[in-house]
């Protein structure tokens, strides 16, 4: 569904991605960790083409998408991309933030639109939140919301970059759980995450970065009890 191959990505003279190739299989689980500055975010960015990469291919769900051919529009549709942030928009109900995009870029009616964003805000426990706007929400429904503003798009891939890492503790389980159930629904997922537990629990393969590159790409349970490089022990010395 998602495959990486040889990207290589500078920032003037920073070279912050250097070969890195990877493959997300439909229904997979994929989460990336590593330390901070090691290109997690740039990564999981240039898989929506936020970021352009200097060379290399990406392809998701048989579109190249840095091909200067394809409409990154339509493709972009088809990836959905939850942020640390939230980034809703202030001014727009919890309902609106969910239907803006299916009307003006599906071109949903928007009975429609309300309809399926309804079904998507209770399904992620926010059945009571549907005219609430942002400043009013906690962060754990913000972000709930911002997953249910994604899966509105109907997208092919969800790629969420440390979706958790902007709550308060006692929010993070909420956020965790929704991301759960979409892989029990068989969503294919790029996670980049600090919570080794749910990276464990969760995920079919740990991507380990560093300083640009893969360093080690396992399953959980290799990764967490035996990892090969001295990189990667470090690491999870100083988070587990
Ligand atoms: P991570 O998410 O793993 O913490 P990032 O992908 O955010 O790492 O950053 C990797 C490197 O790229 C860092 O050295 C960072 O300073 C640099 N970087 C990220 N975004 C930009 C940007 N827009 N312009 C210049 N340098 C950037
Ligand atoms: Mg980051």
């Amino acid at each position: 569904m998602i495959a990486v191959k040889n990207v290589n990505k500078t920032f003037g003279t920073n070279q912050v991605l250097t070969d890195v190739s990877l493959e997300v299989p439909k229904s997979h689980v994929v989460a990336i960790i590593g330390p901070s500055g090691a290109g997690k975010s740039t990564l999981i960015r240039t898989i929506n083409a936020l970021e352009p990469i200097d060379n290399g291919e990406i392809i998701v769900d048989g579109i190249s998408i840095h091909d200067k051919k394809v409409d990154i529009n339509k493709a972009r549709s088809e990836i959905g991309f939850v942020f640390q942030s939230f980034n809703l928009y202030p001014f727009l109900t919890a309902l609106q933030n969910v239907t803006l995009a299916p009307i003006n870029v599906k071109g949903l009616s928007k009975g429609e639109a309300e309809k399926r964003g309804k079904e998507l805000l209770t399904s992620l426990g926010l059945g009571d939140k549907f005219d609430a706007y942002p400043n009013r929400l906690s962060g754990g429904q913000q972000q709930r919301v911002a997953i249910a503003r994604a899966l509105a798009m109907e997208p092919r891939v969800m790629l969420f970059d440390e979706p958790t890492s902007a709550l308060d503790p006692e929010m993070v389980t909420e956020v965790l759980d929704a991301i759960r159930k979409l892989a029990e629904d068989g969503m294919t997922m790029v996670v980049v995450t600090h919570e080794m537990g749910f990276a464990k629990e969760i995920c079919d393969e740990i991507i380990f970065m560093a300083e640009g590159k893969v360093v080690e790409q396992a399953s959980p349970d290799k990764f967490f009890s035996n990892p090969n490089t001295e990189r990667a022990r470090n690491f999870l010395s100083k988070v587990l």
